[in-house]
């Protein structure tokens, strides 16, 4: 009974479909790596966390893509001078004009909306506000068998800013040094591992990058996830898609920006769920296979 058993799973493991990225993807595995980031403490600009955090990314990159490339700069954090480093890396065949599937890995240093007023100066865990989407991308880099190119940037410097000038940083940056090699759209994810997950589409990716808004929306459909991205028009959100936006590259921002914890110290992994983790990176997944050279 064993034998022709093994034998049966052996022919079924034969004639079946190699089996589609978006399936393989697992919320499991997403969680992980987002406890992974959690462990090693806040990521803020300078401190120990931080560059461990960074030099744990590059290790994971280098295990799902190609040409991981480290790109150091500094910024401003509270009048002080900070180290901040994007890294990009690279799925798919070589060529230009990349898909741009990007996320934040910085987590912000003080928790400024913490009900309890002596706790606004700690940091923020950073469970959803940053591990959820960098978990998200690793994952989905790890199955993804793209047709097109694909570039995957973790930002760094997001949530660096106590008024809208000190914030993203580095997608300002990576905005900045485009030059001819432009994406020919991305999407942003962020905060996508609320329990509760309910992804609205977010205003200025509407006005920006309807197509992009579209793909994801009928992604989320094909492959199951629509109360996860339900038919609805969210707020304005300003967040790493923004200057990609204004320097002219259709780059949506996938957030459920209704989260109770947002810049608190309640911010940890038990407002998370993989199965959030899951539909948003199945979903993406799907949206980029569809995609023909
Ligand atoms: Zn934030």
């Amino acid at each position: 009974v064993f034998k022709r058993l093994v034998l049966l799973l052996g022919a079924a493991a034969f004639v079946q479909p190699k089996s589609s990225a978006r399936e393989l993807f697992s919320g499991e595995r997403a969680w992980l790596l987002l406890e992974a980031q959690l462990a090693a403490g806040p990521r803020i600009p300078g401190s120990p966390g931080h560059s461990r955090t960074r030099d744990w990314l590059l290790a994971e990159l280098r295990k799902v893509a190609r040409n991981v490339v480290r790109d150091d700069f500094t910024g401003k954090l509270d009048g002080d001078s900070v180290p901040l480093t994007n890294l990009s890396a690279d799925l798919g065949p070589p060529g230009p004009r990349p898909i741009l599937l990007g996320a934040h890995w910085d987590s912000r240093p003080f928790a400024d909306q913490d009900p309890d007023p002596a706790k606004r100066d700690d940091p923020v865990p950073g469970a959803n506000d940053g591990a959820s989407g960098v978990a998200v991308l690793l994952e989905a880099a790890r199955v993804m068998r793209p047709a097109v190119p694909v570039r995957v940037v973790f930002f760094d410097g997001e949530d660096l800013g106590r008024e809208l000038a000190g914030f993203f940083l580095g997608s300002r940056r990576f905005a900045s040094r485009l030059g001819k090699e432009r994406p020919r759209w991305g999407v942003v994810v962020d905060m996508v591992g609320d329990k509760d997950l309910e992804i609205r589409r977010e205003q200025l990716s509407r006005d920006g990058a309807g197509d992009v808004i579209r793909k994801i929306w009928s992604a989320a459909r094909r492959t199951g996830h629509a109360s996860a991205f339900p038919d609805r028009d969210g707020p304005l959100v300003y967040d790493d898609h923004w200057p990609l936006l204004q320097a002219g590259v259709p780059v949506a921002d996938l957030i459920d920006f209704n989260y109770g914890p947002w810049h608190t110290t309640f911010d940890t992994a038990d407002k998370c769920s993989p199965k959030s983790l899951q539909a948003v990176g199945r979903t993406l997944v799907a949206a980029i296979e569809a995609e023909i050279p």
